[in-house]
């Protein structure tokens, strides 16, 4: 199968997150198919969703992989349980490591459990600014240029973990 680039949003505000972001990040390095091609800094922000819960630590990260979408996605939420994510009935609640798949190429997929583009990627500045540090010249399929993006997305209170 050709290599394709994917991107993959990490996220985590339980836990010591930023260990939890750098454990994730070598598991998805040690997946079979898998090569990493760029990793971004880590950034925090304020909770999405319920606020009774401490402040979130995301990145993005570039793979080259020869996996396809569904089998990547099976893969992240496998190493998500590894790390202790429970899901609760709660929205956006608190996680131990939240893995999506941000784009797969340029690739468009509707599926009942994955949706490519991520649905919220444009709204979401955790998403965005770390994912233009490492593909500051990305086209998200649907929505655009990143610079685009960014211009109509505040910031959110999100700051680069010094
Ligand atoms: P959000 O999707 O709004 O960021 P979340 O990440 O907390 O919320 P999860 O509980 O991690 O949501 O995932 C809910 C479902 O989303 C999963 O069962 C998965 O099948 C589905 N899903 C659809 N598209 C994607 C994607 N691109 N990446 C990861 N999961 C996806
Ligand atoms: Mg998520
Ligand atoms: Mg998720």
């Amino acid at each position: 199968m050709t290599k394709v680039i994917a991107y993959i949003g990490l996220g985590s505000n339980l836990s010591t997150p930023e260990v939890q972001i750098n454990a994730a990040r070598q598991a998805v390095k040690d997946l079979s198919g898998v090569l990493e091609h760029a990793f971004s800094s880590l950034y925090r922000s304020p909770p999405m969703g319920p606020q009774d819960q401490p402040d979130y630590v995301n990145a993005v990260m570039a793979i080259n992989t020869d996996l396809s979408a569904i089998a990547l996605l099976r893969c992240l939420q496998q190493i998500e349980l590894d790390q202790g994510r429970e899901r609760k009935d709660e929205r956006w609640g608190p996680r131990t490591l939240d893995l999506d798949i941000l784009l797969y190429g340029q690739q468009t997929i509707d599926q009942p459990d994955l949706c490519v583009p991520h649905y919220g990627m444009a709204k979401r500045a955790f998403v965005l600014y770390p994912l233009a540090e490492i593909a500051p010249e990305i086209e998200v399929p649907g929505l655009g240029k990143i610079a685009g993006l960014l211009a109509s997305c505040p910031l959110d209170g999100l700051e680069k973990v010094s």
